[in-house]
């Protein structure tokens, strides 16, 4: 090895030494807090405002030091994580001294060494102090009797997945055995495909895994041809018995974790059909545990109604009218009592709360069964969302969509109603509707904003616009796959292909992303992996198209056809309505008239018109409208001026040259500019003219 490369490597082991010693005296100042928090009355261990600060401080460092955004993000999300964990630790510590006395803590879970139970017991309780043991069992009721009989201080037990639902089990567990729930534990569920060596799917005869992890790939091994799909006692046993057999043609589903345990190679990532995969484990002890108010927590009962009519809603009732918002109700067969039901709920609160603990007492005059199962840490609340940096959205804020023309005259409005629209109309709901995809509101009072290529290009092409529209402050990456073409014979687009590369850039971005689905068959599969789907001005009249996507639970953005009149549209809206799916926003995109000097004339009208009409959010495209990329920015303001609730623009690393609509797209900086100017920024009107 050349002197170069050793000396390189020792200077990079010395400044990851300097990172470890620096990591472990903030995690060190994070316990003297804790110790000052612990002894004051603060409202609430985790400050989100200041998580935000924070975060947009070190994200401007980073950036000046030439660090990327979304991996200081990451990387500090982790850091504030644990230390949060560690401060919420130090307080249950003194809260419950039997915590800090067990010589060691012995967690049990059920399954091997990197299952995901195993996973999630880590994740959780690598911020206690002390040696920690993990202890893997072979079924959920043993985890239990282990923690009952006092074999065990834990047990780290799944109660519910995103994709398959509760696990009964546990919950007949919960009521039959004397445990209490003394913690939650959030681990996302990331399968990926693994074998001994690096080959290609073709090759793969045989795939192994627990039965749970196979039924959350199906789509998936539905593509795989002469393969055999088998079920295996867990994953990470699964992922060690193709490791021990050494057969190349076998594979594996399991985590990451276990893979690289195991030393097998990753074929193929994030295989798991739904895209946000996640399962929720209850960490159960012999005793509960006492939670000051500071630390936001949840309490789950398990209860069983009285027999009168309204009994379940009247329990409800009074958790709602003490401001308790529920989080999860479940039923299950009540043992003995053929249909009678136990009833699991979830709220925030805390029990140690006198407004809690009366509402529970309240709760107990309308059953004839009530257990508490304990107040434990919330990890799935509004309040427990990681905090993001404050981008130029912080900016863009400024912006509102103006709601000033919104149904004055409400005679001219049912008038204008038509037979053709019901569930569209303003009549049916007077309020906004608002469309939300994760943290993004559509149909609020701040405009959205969404950009990105019409066609998905390449990996480096839809990275580059997902950066872009990240680091302006926009919302939502758009990116057509599926491209509707008026000639046979000019690109079509990537196909599923290029939604996969969209859906990466999404990830690492952290953008909701958007795309046009074109045939009824492809909408469930679209929408398994876009958070929202678009329907393109030429098929607003596909009817076949609308029904299926009003089958699906999906937002949907409905472009007006270009030859459309607003009943027409409003009509289309209804189609996906009345099939189930209300979460229609429309977009204006312009419309056929004898001017050519644009693509299409932007309706602008149509805007203040649409909202008196129907409560569902609008947008405006006015990159399709325009044709030409200059005149883009002047009409998405008018836009926004006009009551918009967002903006959906095109823009490409290299506009001469894309595969579609090249004349159109902004580049970064004429992006960067409009952002700034619709932020409320110096009108500027010079660049309106001269943007390249
Ligand atoms: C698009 O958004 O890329 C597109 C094809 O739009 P429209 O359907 O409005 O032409
Ligand atoms: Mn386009």
């Amino acid at each position: 090895m050349s002197t170069d490369v050793t000396k390189l490597r020792d200077q990079l082991d010395a400044v990851d030494h300097r990172v470890v010693q620096a990591l472990a005296e903030r995690f060190w100042i994070v316990e003297k807090l804790a110790r000052f928090k612990a002894g004051t009355d603060v409202s609430n261990l985790r400050d989100f405002a200041r998580e935000e600060e924070v975060l947009t401080r070190l994200v401007d460092l980073g950036k000046s030091e030439g660090l990327d955004d979304s991996f200081v993000t990451r990387l500090y999300r982790e850091i504030m994580d644990h230390s949060l964990r560690l401060q919420r630790e130090f307080l249950a510590g003194r809260d419950n001294p039997e915590r800090l006395t067990a010589e060691t803590c012995v967690v049990a879970y059920q399954g091997t060494d990197g299952a995901y139970s195993h996973l999630a017991a880590a994740k959780h309780f690598g911020s206690m102090k002390g040696e920690t043991r993990y202890e893997g069992l072979d079924t959920f009721r043993s985890v239990a009797e282990a923690v009952q009989s006092g074999n065990a201080s834990y047990g780290v037990l799944p109660v519910e997945n995103t994709t398959a639902g509760s696990i009964n089990e546990v919950y007949d567990l919960l009521a039959e055995c004397h445990l209490w729930i003394v913690g939650e534990e959030i681990q996302a569920v990331d399968h990926c495909l693994a074998a001994t060596a690096d080959a290609p799917l073709s090759h793969i005869r045989r795939v192994l895994s627990h039965p749970q992890a196979l039924a959350q790939c199906t789509r998936f091994l539905s593509t795989l041809r002469d393969c055999r799909v088998e079920p295996y006692t867990d994953t990470a046993m699964a992922a060690r018995k193709v490791r021990d057999d050494g057969d190349p043609t076998q594979a594996a589903i399991a985590s990451e974790e276990a893979v690289r345990r195991f030393g097998l190679s990753v074929i193929k990532r994030r295989i798991n059909d739904q895209r946000e995969n996640y399962t929720r484990f209850f960490v159960v002890a012999g005793k509960p545990a006492t939670y000051r108010q500071s630390v936001p927590c949840k309490t789950s009962v398990v209860l069983v109604v009285n027999h009168e009519s309204g009994a379940l809603a009247s329990c409800l009732d009074i958790l709602a009218s003490h401001g308790l918002n529920l989080t999860k109700i479940e039923s299950r067969p009540r043992p003995n009592s053929p249909w009678e039901y136990l009833f699991y709920v979830d709220f925030e609160g805390n029990v140690a709360d006198e407004n809690v603990a009366e509402a529970l007492r309240k709760v107990t005059a309308h059953t004839n069964y009530l257990k508490a199962l304990g107040s434990y840490p919330a990890l799935t609340t509004e309040r427990a969302k990681p905090a993001r940096p404050r981008r130029a959205a912080g900016e863009k804020g400024k912006a509102t969509t103006k709601n000033d023309a919104i149904v004055e005259d409400r005679s001219l409005q049912a008038a204008s109603d038509r037979e053709t629209y019901k569930i569209a109309s303003r009549a049916t709901r007077q309020e906004d509707t608002e469309v939300v995809i994760g943290t993004v509101k559509i149909g609020g009072p701040r405009p959205v904003i969404i950009a990105g290529p019409c066609s998905v290009e390449s990996r480096d092409q839809i990275m580059a616009c997902a950066r872009a529209v990240r680091d302006q402050g926009g919302d939502i990456l758009r990116g057509g796959c599926f491209k509707p073409r008026t000639s046979p014979y000019s690109f079509q687009g990537l196909g599923f292909e290029g939604l996969d590369l969209l859906e990466e850039a999404g990830r690492e971005f952290d953008l909701p992303i958007v795309t046009e689905v074109l045939h009824p068959a492809d909408v469930e599969a679209v929408a398994d992996k876009s958070n929202l789907l678009q329907v393109g001005a030429r098929n607003m009249q596909n009817f076949a198209l609308l029904k299926a996507i009003g089958q699906v639970d999906c937002p949907v953005i409905l472009k007006r056809g270009m030859m459309s009149s607003i009943d027409e549209w409003l009509s289309a809206a209804e189609h996906m309505l009345s099939h189930g799916n209300q979460q229609v926003i429309l977009c204006e995109r312009g419309i056929r008239t004898f001017e050519t000097a644009t693509r299409s004339t932007l309706d602008l009208s149509a805007v203040p018109v649409v909202r008196e009409r129907t409560h569902l959010p609008v947008i405006v495209d006015p990159s399709h409208a325009c044709g030409v990329r200059r005149w883009v920015p002047k009409m998405a303001a008018a836009a926004l001026a006009s009551g918009a609730h967002g903006v959906m623009v095109e823009i490409h690393p290299k506009p001469e040259q894309p595969m579609t609509d090249g004349q159109q797209a902004l580049t970064f900086e004429a992006f960067e500019r409009m952002m700034r100017d619709i932020g409320g920024g110096e009108p500027a009107v010079k660049d309106c003219v001269s943007t390249a």
